[in-house]
């Protein structure tokens, strides 16, 4: 499958980033560096061509009934050729970001460069998880931190994942009834990374890997499945209604939500990621811990 037409550009990710950045200007060259990143992927989505993944009607019974995701995380296709010239684009970036993103992207592109790191190693090891590969690498490329690696290997794959989940997606019922109640994405398996309320109070989560997006209850814990009030609770931070973190106290999780009905701007979900940190530190230090398993 090809998309020709992303739904958002990278000048919309760019006012996006300005919105943002006018509200909290200490994170204008965060903001800055990941636009430029997001920008770059959504550009690239345009020449990606993914072959569809067909799924029985048999198996799409059984995952539904047994409530599993539709994929493993090791089924997801890459284009590489696309994935591979987008790796590279990013290395760029990177080169150009804070000291130790640039020295680590430099001996990253270089290694590239001379073939002694192959894209499509770096993709299958990521999708399989395979730190014992990526521990070799960073053994021997001096100069490249893992944290680093991970960020720039998942950067180049992200808009594949995004684009075969999109495809996947029509694998499932289009019943507004049939609201997903499991802790992890149902195309992915992965754990939700942020969620938002939108115009009529729905909430809706977002993937953390795959940036597949679903409805959820609102009551309700996306990691550990609680519905019990009592123990679900959320707090702002500094009177902003815009933003609220959702704490649960049976697993101690929290996850950031985007109230979008209190919002009129551009809204790219992986930059509200970024915007929100200080709401991370601030659950965190309150002994909430994140659900997210990828690097960010
Ligand atoms: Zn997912
Ligand atoms: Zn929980």
């Amino acid at each position: 499958m090809t998309q020709k037409n992303p739904t958002i550009t990278p000048e919309q990710i760019q006012s996006a980033a300005a919105s943002l950045h006018k509200r909290w200007p200490s994170y204008k060259p965060l903001l800055d560096f990941y636009a430029n990143i997001f920008g770059t992927q959504e550009d690239s989505k345009r020449t990606i061509d993914l072959t569809p993944l067909q799924l029985s009607d048999e198996i799409i019974k059984i995952k539904a009934q047994e409530k599993f995701p539709l994929i493993d995380i090791t089924d997801f296709v890459i284009d590489l050729p696309a994935a591979t010239t987008l790796l590279e684009e990013i290395c760029k970036i990177a080169v150009n970001a804070n000291e130790e993103m640039s020295a680590s992207s430099q001996a990253l592109a270089e290694s590239l460069k001379a073939g002694k790191i192959k894209p499509e190693d770096l993709f299958s090891a990521l999708l399989k998880g395979d730190d014992i590969y990526f521990q070799q690498i960073i053994k021997n490329a001096p100069g490249l931190e893992l944290k680093v690696l991970l960020f720039i290997t998942y950067s180049a794959i992200a808009p594949c994942l995004a684009l075969f989940a999109e495809q996947l997606a029509s694998y499932r019922p289009e019943n507004d009834d049939d609201v997903w109640d499991k802790g992890y994405c149902p195309i992915c398996g992965s754990a939700p990374g942020l969620a938002m309320l939108q115009n009529e109070g729905e909430r809706v989560l977002v993937c953390s890997f795959c940036r597949h997006e679903w409805s959820a209850r609102r009551i309700f814990c996306p990691f550990c499945e609680n519905t019990d009030s009592d123990t679900l609770q959320y707090f702002v931070v500094q009177d902003d209604d815009e933003y609220r973190v959702d704490v649960c106290e049976n697993c101690k999780r929290f996850i950031k939500t985007v109230d979008l009905r209190k919002i009129n701007r551009i809204i790219y979900s992986p930059l509200e990621q970024i915007a929100t940190l200080h709401l991370d530190m601030k659950a965190t230090e309150a002994g909430y811990i994140s659900g997210l398993g990828i690097p960010v």
